[in-house]
């Protein structure tokens, strides 16, 4: 059996991905987010940020313009893309 490798978490809502390696848990995020989509992991050599409810994720972009460690990235799924569509803007 292969020795297990360090697993790299990157989850998505709709609108955003959440690379969080290089986040240092400041909750600024957290703060800033009107649905409460994000949380903390506890891990206790890591503490990070979580999706607890991507669902609830509405495409402010609010995580994106108070992160400091690029955390947070666009997802530029059909789905936000035809969101966009439907309020005549086009996604390039
Ligand atoms: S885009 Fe807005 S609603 Fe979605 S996680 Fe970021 S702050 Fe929360
Ligand atoms: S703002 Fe960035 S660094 Fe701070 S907790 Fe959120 S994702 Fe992590």
């Amino acid at each position: 059996m292969k020795a297990q490798t360090e697993k790299r978490q990157v989850v998505k809502t709709a609108f955003v991905w959440v690379n969080p390696r290089n986040c240092n848990a400041c909750e600024r995020c957290i703060d800033a987010c009107p649905k409460q989509v994000l949380g903390v992991d506890g891990s206790f050599w890591h503490k990070h940020v979580v999706l607890e409810n991507p669902d609830a994720c509405t495409g402010c972009r609010n995580c994106m313009q108070v992160c400091r460690r690029k955390v947070f990235s666009e997802n530029a799924s059909d789905l936000f893309k035809s969101i966009l569509a439907e309020q005549g803007i086009e996604y390039s």
